[in-house]
């Protein structure tokens, strides 16, 4: 039989084909890599990168605002933050010239530019910008083709010059008034940024909570720090009609509580309702990969039901983090590279977080979901509220809480939720010990600088 063209093809180059098509390179694998169009794929690009950006300065803007609480009076009426998105374009730039050709060449791997699309299972054709079609061919096959932000069938919104996450980092200014359909994350962390930027921000929930994955008690706490900062946050409330009035979108909305429609009037929308794999291009039938619109079916080493092709990070759907889809290109080019296989780590929690202000971090299970499954009279809660871990209270910043949810009799962390302005730096002690079993009481003796937010972990572990 002919050699291949190369052992491994990686389809996709966001942080999860990136770290699989480098490692194997690493590993002295012939590796290609393909990307139809965003090197960087959409966290660099469109997400996680260009998000926290944008935070980052919203934190300058509202501590500006705000100075005054922090006994610092600052000269003049106002801020202007158009620059801000401007930054933000740089900084994009600059991490994605970090995951560029040239970058990948040197460290070993090969790059072609195209979108990519299965003939048979070893044969992927490539379709390029100047409608060339190159065929390859490769003994392993790595599908990292991440998501696409879901558009809401609403009537009239194909009509209507809507942003996705796709194109609200590329505005040239800060909206007068955004209208955000959704409140998971992406919804709360981008209304909060513009809002602090100066924007108006309405947002739209369906749900009757924000972050709907989150214990009740972050969820009222992020809705009263979002409508006190101005957000006009409207919940149970859907979408009916968006249409145009001159250059002002009108959306039509219904409110379940009074059952009666309400109209907001913006200069932009967006939508930020879900997320679902990219499959389509591929043409995963030609190659007897299994999936649903959900997403593709692996095993729990990774690989597909085609056995040679494997899939990871967004494109198999669930979860929709950065973090994990390395995670689990690690794994797969270990199984790629060596004799045996090794399973993806799928006992591990998953931490999470949402870089709202505060920071709403957690792991494992809500207090909520440990009650259904151990019942309530196995498991306790340690609850530290922010104001009694003094680092909080020397940065004026007390609103927020450390909750740990244990099995009774042996401390074996469950699951924890922190509210906290670094909750997203704070979690990896709670994540370590609920990976290697270390029951809560055992961080008691663990000494933390003070002051730090990270003594409150022991604060909550004495509790
Ligand atoms: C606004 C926003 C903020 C986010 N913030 C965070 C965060 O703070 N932390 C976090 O962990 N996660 C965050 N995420 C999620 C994170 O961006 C994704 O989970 C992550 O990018 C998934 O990586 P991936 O490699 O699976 O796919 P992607 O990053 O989506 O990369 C897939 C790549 O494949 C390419 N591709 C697709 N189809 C083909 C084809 N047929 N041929 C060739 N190439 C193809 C695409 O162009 C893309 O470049 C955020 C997402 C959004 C939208």
């Amino acid at each position: 039989m002919a050699a291949r063209d190369y052992e491994i093809i990686v389809i996709g180059a966001g942080p999860g084909g990136l770290t699989a098509a480098i490692l194997a390179a690493k590993a002295r694998k012939r590796v290609l890599i393909v990307e139809k169009e965003t090197w960087g794929g959409d966290c660099a690009n469109f997400g996680c990168v260009p998000s926290k950006s944008l935070i980052a300065s919203a934190h300058v803007a509202d501590a500006v605002t705000n100075a005054a609480k922090w006994g610092i009076k600052v000269a003049g009426p106002s801020i202007s933050a158009e620059g801000a998105l401007e930054r933000v374009k740089r900084i994009v730039g600059h991490v994605r010239a970090t995951h560029e050709p040239a970058a990948l060449a040197a460290v070993g791997v090969g790059t072609l530019e195209g979108t990519v699309e299965f003939a048979d299972p070893h044969t992927l054709l490539i379709r390029q910008a100047e409608g060339q079609v190159r065929q390859l061919t490769a003994d392993q096959i790595v599908i990292a083709s991440g998501s696409y932000p879901v558009v809401p069938p609403i009537e009239g919104l194909e009509q209507i010059p809507y942003l996705t996450n796709e194109t609200i980092f590329g505005l040239s200014s800060i909206p007068s008034h955004l209208l955000i359909l959704g409140g998971g994350p992406i919804g709360c962390e981008l209304a909060q940024a513009f809002c602090r930027l100066g924007a108006k921000v309405t947002l739209v929930q369906r749900n009757h909570h924000l972050l709907v994955k989150e214990e009740l008690q972050a969820q009222e706490l992020l809705l009263q720090i979002l409508r006190r900062e101005g957000v006009h946050v409207s919940l149970s409330s859907e979408a009916l009609r968006a249409s145009l009035e001159g250059r002002e979108i009108v959306l039509a909305i219904r409110c379940k509580a009074s059952n009666g429609e309400e109209t907001l009037r913006g200069s932009h929308l967006m939508i930020a309702v879900g997320r679902l794999p990219a499959l389509a291009a591929l043409k995963l039938d030609n190659a007897g990969v299994a999936h649903t619109a959900k997403g593709i079916t692996i095993d729990r080493y990774g690989r597909t039901t085609t056995r040679h092709i494997w899939a990871l990070g967004d494109a198999v759907g669930g979860q929709y983090f950065t973090h994990l889809a390395e995670n689990h290109a690690r794994a797969i080019v270990r199984s790629l590279t060596s004799a045996m296989r090794h399973p993806l780590d799928l006992r591990q929690p998953v931490p999470r977080c949402t870089f709202t202000d505060p920071e709403v971090a957690c792991a494992g299970l809500l207090a909520r979901d440990a009650e259904t499954v151990y019942g309530a009279r196995r498991i306790a809660i340690h609850h530290l509220p922010l104001d009694k871990v003094e680092r909080a209270v020397t940065d004026d910043r007390t609103e927020g809480f450390i909750k740990v949810i244990t099995e009774k009799r042996s401390g074996k962390i469950l699951g924890f939720t922190i509210v906290a302005p670094r909750a997203a730096e704070m979690l990896g002690e709670l994540a370590l010990a609920m990976n290697c079993k270390i029951p809560l009481q055992r961080l008691r003796p663990i000494i933390h600088p003070f002051p730090t937010y990270g003594l409150g972990l022991r604060q909550v572990a004495d509790i």
